[in-house]
């Protein structure tokens, strides 16, 4: 194998996704420790507690410099290379977790045993399975009495849909949580909450007598778990969770570090190297040695008065070297990239190459966009980035009218950096804004006082949901002479249904069979 090609086998690129509380800054702060990326626990927690301190978005502002670099973590793990991309914790930013769920090639699913699979895992599964990212399951907090494993399994099983393939089983739960048995290698792991990697000791075949001396009565106890799972639950199968339609599991408490090398190792083992990505014209394999990369995220740069953004690009073929030209295909502009951002959790120095899977930070004034591709000459588009209906929509209203340019240009400007989405009806004036959490509409607020210099007010809007409209060019006009006050164009001049309430909607779906209402449609 060249090296070109070993660097891409070797890496991963995986993102972590729960339902809050679940234990996803825990699991993810253990991650790193394990990696030798970080050398005291609480680093990623202070962060988190920062941002959680307030929901005033000033304060969010103020976070904004340490939460660049932390939105991607690159550290090395054995002989791989792992970039671990982080989602927003609040729900309010979850467009933002959809975006991010594109750049990955693999996910780690947090589960907290207690409370089993909750509403934000849902979504942010449904918005996984859009694409079949192969999905490992880490089940947490087995330190705490939780409901029963194989209730767990079953729940994962009919409400995600998706198989369970348990790779270790739990001995035990809450006081009594004595460690895992792994299925596939038949070793045993202890678990004490004083050792320094929550391992006490681990032990080779279920038969072995130290088994009984250490847990006693629960060693056949577990001899029958094991027999009863073997025969009852699916084997792992690799394609099949390569393919999405199945998920191995693991049992842990991050907390007490136990069960997360297992995790670690596994994502190294059996997720996914960087994959091919689809572009509107062809595949792109991630070896093909001309780079290649498209843009899932802008997040506004810490001062914002110079309206400084940094584009997170995911490389999706060949090499990143600093002061590379790369083309930006929808504007046919070059960019000579000097200033490119890398993300090394150890030291965040920059790095001077990047390969495919690895994500680089691009800083520009407002020139790069959410859902730009880059090349090194070829026009290619990458498709498959999400945009979700909104579930909030407001009308926006300017207190100084003379300032109405500065707010379409604003509103236009951060609707392409995604964080709101924007409408314009065709019979109206009006400059409608839909989100999918309503702090969305705060940090727009103050982002166009503060960088655009519009004051605006919104004010509520009669619109319970959007369907974006697609048909032949009749269908469309018809549907828009009829409803003119309720289609819109949105920010890509494509024709959005505004629908007042659900009776309407399907009124307007019954009226127009041929036209076909999405709920959410790719970027671009
Ligand atoms: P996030 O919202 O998903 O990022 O969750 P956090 O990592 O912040 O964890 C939520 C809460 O669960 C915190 O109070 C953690 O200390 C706690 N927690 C995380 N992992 C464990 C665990 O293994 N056992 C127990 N008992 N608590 C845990």
């Amino acid at each position: 194998m060249s090296s070109f090609t070993s660097e891409i086998q070797r890496r991963r690129t995986f993102a972590i996704i729960s339902h809050p509380d679940a234990g996803k800054t825990t699991l993810t702060e253990k991650l790193l420790w394990f990696g030798g990326a970080i050398q005291v626990a609480g680093e990623v927690r202070g962060r988190k507690a920062a941002r959680h301190a307030t929901s005033d978005w000033m304060e969010l502002e103020k976070q904004r410099g340490i939460s660049v670099t932390s939105s991607v973590m690159q550290f090395p793990y054995r002989e791989h290379m792992i970039n671990l991309l982080d989602t927003p914790g609040h729900d309010d930013f979850s467009e933002d977790t959809y975006r991010t769920l594109t750049a990955v090639d693999s996910a780690v699913m947090v589960i907290d045993s207690v409370n089993g699979v909750e509403a934000q895992t849902i979504k942010l599964l449904n918005v996984c399975r859009m694409r079949d990212t192969p999905i490992l399951t880490f089940i947490n907090k087995l330190d705490r009495e939780s409901r029963a494993p194989i209730e767990l399994l079953d729940e994962i099983e009919s409400t995600l849909g998706m198989q369970c393939a348990p790779m270790t089983w739990p001995i035990g739960m809450g006081k009594s949580f004595r460690g895992v048995y792994h299925l596939y290698n038949d070793t045993i792991s202890f678990f004490d909450p004083h050792a320094e990697k929550g391992t006490a000791e681990i032990i080779q075949g279920l038969d072995n007598p130290r088994l009984d001396e250490l847990i006693g009565s629960q060693a056949e106890e577990l001899r029958i778990d094991v027999e009863l799972v073997r025969g009852a639950s699916n084997a792992f199968d690799k394609q099949a969770y390569l393919d999405g339609k199945q998920t191995p599991v693991f049992f842990g408490s991050a907390i007490n570090n136990f069960g997360v090398q297992s995790l670690l190792d596994a994502v190294v083992e059996l997720s996914p190297a960087p994959l091919s990505r689809k572009t509107a014209s062809r595949e792109v394999p991630p070896t093909e040695d001309k780079f290649s990369g498209f843009v899932f995220k802008i997040q506004a740069n810490m001062d914002p008065k110079h309206r400084d953004r940094i584009a997170f690009l995911r490389i999706c073929s060949g090499r990143f070297e600093r002061g590379m030209k790369i083309k930006q295909v929808a504007s046919g502009k070059t960019l000579s990239v000097n200033n490119a951002i890398t993300f090394m959790a150890q030291d965040r120095t920059t790095m001077d190459e990047a390969y495919s899977g690895d994500i680089i930070g691009i800083p520009n004034h407002g020139t790069v966009k959410l859902g730009d591709t880059f090349t090194e000459g070829e026009n290619l588009k990458f498709i498959g980035i999400p945009s979700f209906a909104p579930e909030y929509f407001r009308r926006a209203r300017i207190k100084n009218p003379m300032k109405m340019k500065q707010l379409q240009i604003g509103l236009k400007q951060l609707a392409e950096e995604g964080a709101s989405q924007l409408f314009r009806p065709l019979l109206s004036n009006d400059l409608i804004l839909g989100a999918i959490g309503l702090l969305q509409f705060d940090v727009v607020a103050h982002r166009l006082e503060h960088e655009y210099g519009v004051d605006v007010a919104f004010e509520s809007y009669d619109c319970a949901t959007a369907r974006w409209l697609r048909g032949s060019d009749a269908d469309l006009k018809a549907i828009a002479d009829k409803y003119g006050f309720n289609v819109a164009l949105d920010g890509n001049e494509e024709y959005v249904y505004l629908a007042p309430n659900r009776v309407n909607l399907q009124m307007a779906q019954e009226r127009y069979p041929d036209i076909e209402f999405l709920e959410t449609r790719e970027i671009f």
